[in-house]
């Protein structure tokens, strides 16, 4: 049975070429790069090698981007740290956040007391920006505005350089969750005046369990996780090498193929829209279905009988798709992000969240609407 993979915001497959730096590491450059002789000091030269290689892609200076174990991690640090050591009294954030970033918030303001301010959400799935022009406004209170950048589930992007503008305009802190497009599109954070993004290897073709945060130079943050004095002491733990490297290697390869692998992608999501709407005449795109191009959320004209058999079908004929987010995947909750703009009725009937990356070809989009039609 051929597998189709058609749920690459979830997660990704590694790159071959990033699997052959990484066994490298692992079998030559075991040393622990706190250790001061020469296999220790090789393997804290491939991180800072790695650093530099990150930070390129950005524009952005080597020591503002810190390793972590993941996006979650360092939404985590991010956000606990600017409440409890830049002041922050107020966040502005929305419901379409990620849970990393939602739970995270939830968590601040039963500790601190905070003021949490959720923006209200258009139909298109877009924030209302003229609200966060009006919110901003306000300078009485430290704020922190976090937005993401694209949506995890219906791929919904945020227009990155009004919101920065506008923060820096208002001396508003700005972070980012950028885990779905950091690798899929260019950010230039000499240009952009973001305070923070966050990013996950996982996600652009590297492995799992490695991350990063930027932090602007500005801001000082400290640590939630004490220990040795690796990341110049903001985030303990001795370095999983191999992973380092290997994000490194799967971002410089992102970037380096962006242009080729986007245009191929989008394609691929054309395709597919073409292909639902010939079978479903009635079919309705989530967000408009003009998100970010490797994903596309679709809202299928069928009954709620079926629809709840629908994931358990197409997993049997070997389609991986995603209902809502990864995350919530196996849950019968409705999808938080849907629920803030689809309405009741429609929220009861099928929603699949297809995503895409350069291993797909039309052949798998065939394979996925020949499946359609026979639930
Ligand atoms: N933020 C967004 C937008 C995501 O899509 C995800 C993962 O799905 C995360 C954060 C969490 O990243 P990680 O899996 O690295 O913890």
């Amino acid at each position: 049975m051929k597998q189709v993979y058609l749920d690459n915001a979830a997660t990704t497959s590694v790159r071959p070429e990033v699997i052959d730096e990484m066994v490298k590491v692992l079998k030559e450059h075991y040393g622990n790069p706190s250790s001061t002789y020469a296999i220790g000091r090789h393997a804290k030269a491939l991180i800072e090698n790695a650093r530099k290689v990150i930070a390129k892609q950005f524009n952005a200076a080597s020591s503002e981007i810190i390793f972590t174990s993941c996006g979650t991690e360092a939404n985590n640090w991010i956000l606990r740290s600017a409440v409890r050591d830049l002041g922050v009294k107020r966040i502005i954030t929305s419901k379409l956040e990620h849970h990393a970033v939602l739970n995270t918030i939830k968590q601040l303001k039963d500790e601190f007391g905070i003021e949490v301010i959720y923006l209200s959400i258009l139909p298109s799935s877009e924030i209302d920006y003229e609200q966060l022009e009006n919110l901003v406004k306000d300078e009485e209170k430290t704020t922190l505005v976090s937005l993401m950048h694209v949506n995890n589930e219906v791929g919904t992007e945020l227009d990155l350089k009004r919101v920065a503008s506008l923060c820096k305009e208002h001396n508003v802190l700005f972070h980012c969750d950028t885990v779905q497009s950091v690798g899929k599109t260019r950010i230039d954070l000499s240009e952009l005046p973001i305070d923070f993004i966050v990013a996950s290897a996982h996600k652009f073709h590297g492995p799992k369990g490695i991350g990063f945060a930027f932090i602007r130079k500005k801001n000082v943050l400290k640590p939630v996780i004490f220990g040795g004095e690796q990341e110049k002491g903001l985030r303990a733990g001795t370095e999983g090498v191999h992973q380092v490297v290997g994000m490194a290697k799967a971002l410089e390869m992102a970037y380096e193929l962006l242009e080729t692998e986007q245009k191929y992608i989008a394609g691929i999501k054309d395709y597919c829209k073409k292909r639902l709407a010939e079978v479903y005449p009635d079919i309705h795109f989530n967000g408009n279905g003009c998100g970010f191009y490797n994903i596309l959320n679709i809202l299928l004209p069928v009954s709620e009988e079926k629809a709840a058999m629908m994931l358990f079908q197409l997993d049997m004929k070997g389609i991986a798709v995603s209902r809502g987010s990864a995350c919530q995947s196996g849950s019968q909750k409705p999808s938080h992000v849907l629920s803030q703009f689809l309405s009741e009725e429609d929220l009861k009937k099928p929603s699949l969240r297809l995503s895409f990356s350069h291993e797909n070809t039309e052949q798998d989009i065939d394979v996925l609407i020949e499946v359609l039609q026979t639930l």
